[in-house]
C-alpha cells in the first residue's frame, strides 16, 4: 500500500496545515509545467493523490482506519484505473485552480492517460505493435470535435469557459475557477446540437489504441503519443504515455544491447576444440570452439544481440563458457584418464 504520508513527507499526526504546506511545496516542485525530468508527472499525480486523501478530514479518518478512502482502495496507483477514467482531474482542478496554477500552456486540453505494456525480448529485438484495450473520450467526428453548429458565445460563463466561485476546500476557502458547465468549457453554444454526441463534442470510445514499440526499447521507457489522450469539447486532446515492460527472458540476460548466456562446454571439447551449439534470437547456432579453451572464456557473437533504439547498431551475443566435468565415470574412462594425465605431465607438468 502507498504511504500517502510518506508521500507527502509527513508525520502521521501532522496538522491539516502542514499537509497543505508539504502539498504545496511538493506540487510546486513536480508540477509539469515547471519541471521537466521525465517522473516528475507521475510524482504530480502521486503528491495529488495523496492530498486528495489526507487534505480531506473524512477520508483521511478512514484511510488512518482502512487504508483506503471513499470505497477506493488505495493499494498503490493503478495506471490502468487512471486510464480507465477515473475522476482524478476533478481534484487535480480543484487544488490548483486554488494555488494559481493553470492548467498547461494556454487554450483547453484534456487529460493525459498512462497505461502500461509488456513485452518479451523478442519484441525488443524486432520492434512491435500492441493493441492497448482503454476507454477513453475521443473528438465527435460529426462535429468534429465542436459539440454543433451556429455558435454564439455562452451567457453562463460569457464565453470565458469557466466560472469562479468561493469555494470550500480542506484546506480553507478559495476562489476557485471551474469549467462552465453550460458550454462545458468551450464559451459558446451551439444552436445546432450535434445528435451523434449530444452536443459534448466528444464520444467514449473503446476501440483498442495501437502502440507502435520501436525495436531496443528498455525496460521502463515511456513513450509518448501526442494527442492521444482525453479528448475535450473546442480543445485539444491530452497525450497518451505508455509505461513498456520487458519481461525477463530464460534464455538471455540482457546487458544493453548485448544478451549475456552461459553456455555448458564439455572438458573434451575445451580441450581439443569442437563445435557447440548457441541458443540466439534466431535459433540456434552452431559455434566454433577452439582447442585449450578455458573455463569463463566469452565467445562473442557479434551482431547477434539486440538493436540499440533508433540507430542501426547491434549488440551482441555474449557466451561465456562453462566447461563441465562428468560426475560419474567408468572403469574404462578412468584407465584413460590416467593415462591422459601420464602423458600430459610428461610433456607438461600440471594441468
Ligand atoms: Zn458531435
Ligand atoms: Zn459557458
Amino acid at each position: 500500500m502507498v504511504d500517502y504520508y510518506e508521500t507527502l513527507g509527513v508525520s502521521k499526526d501532522a496538522s491539516q496545515e502542514d499537509i497543505k504546506r508539504a502539498y504545496k511545496k511538493l506540487a510546486k516542485q513536480y508540477h509539469p509545467d515547471l519541471n521537466k525530468s521525465p517522473d516528475a508527472t507521475d510524482k504530480f499525480k502521486q503528491v495529488n493523490e495523496a492530498a486528495a486523501v489526507l487534505g480531506d478530514p473524512e477520508k483521511r479518518k478512514q484511510y488512518d482506519q482502512f487504508g483506503s478512502a471513499g470505497g477506493q482502495q488505495f493499494s498503490g496507483f493503478d495506471f490502468r484505473d487512471f486510464a480507465a477514467g477515473s475522476n482524478f482531474d476533478d481534484i487535480f482542478d480543484s487544488f490548483f485552480s486554488g494555488f494559481g496554477f493553470g492548467r498547461r500552456g494556454n487554450g483547453r486540453s484534456g487529460r493525459d492517460l498512462v497505461a502500461e505494456v509488456t513485452i518479451s525480448l523478442d519484441d525488443v529485438a524486432k520492434g512491435a505493435v500492441k493493441d492497448l484495450h482503454v476507454s477513453r473520450h475521443v473528438a465527435c467526428d460529426t462535429c468534429r470535435g465542436k459539440g454543433g453548429t451556429d455558435f454564439t458565445t455562452c451567457n453562463t460563463c460569457q464565453g470565458q469557459g469557466v466560472v469562479r466561485q468561493a469555494r470550500r476546500t480542506p484546506f480553507g476557502v478559495f476562489a476557485t475557477t471551474t469549467t462552465c458547465n453550460a458550454c462545458k468549457g468551450s464559451g459558446e453554444r451551439a444552436e445546432n446540437v450535434c445528435k451523434e454526441c449530444d452536443g459534448d463534442g466528444v464520444l467514449v470510445s473503446r476501440e483498442p489504441l495501437s502502440v507502435k514499440i520501436p525495436a531496443g526499447i528498455e525496460d521502463g521507457m515511456k513513450l509518448r503519443l501526442a494527442g492521444e489522450g482525453e479528448a475535450v469539447k473546442g480543445g485539444s486532446a491530452g497525450d497518451f504515455y505508455v509505461v513498456v515492460h520487458v519481461e525477463n527472458d530464460e534464455r538471455f540476460v540482457r546487458e544493453g544491447t548485448d544478451l549475456l548466456v552461459v553456455q555448458p562446454v564439455s572438458f573434451v571439447t575445451a580441450c581439443i576444440g569442437g563445435e557447440i551449439t548457441v541458443e540466439t534470437l534466431h535459433g540456434k547456432k552452431k559455434v566454433d570452439i577452439p582447442s585449450g579453451t578455458q573455463n569463463g572464456a566469452q565467445i562473442r557473437l557479434e551482431g547477434e544481440g539486440l538493436p540499440e533504439l533508433r540507430s542501426k547498431h547491434k549488440g551482441d551475443i555474449v557466451v561465456n563458457v562453462n566447461i563441465t566435468l562428468p560426475k560419474k565415470v567408468t572403469k574404462k574412462q578412468i584407465e584413460l584418464l590416467k593415462e591422459f594425465e601420464k602423458e600430459g605431465s610428461k610433456k607438461w607438468g600440471l594441468f
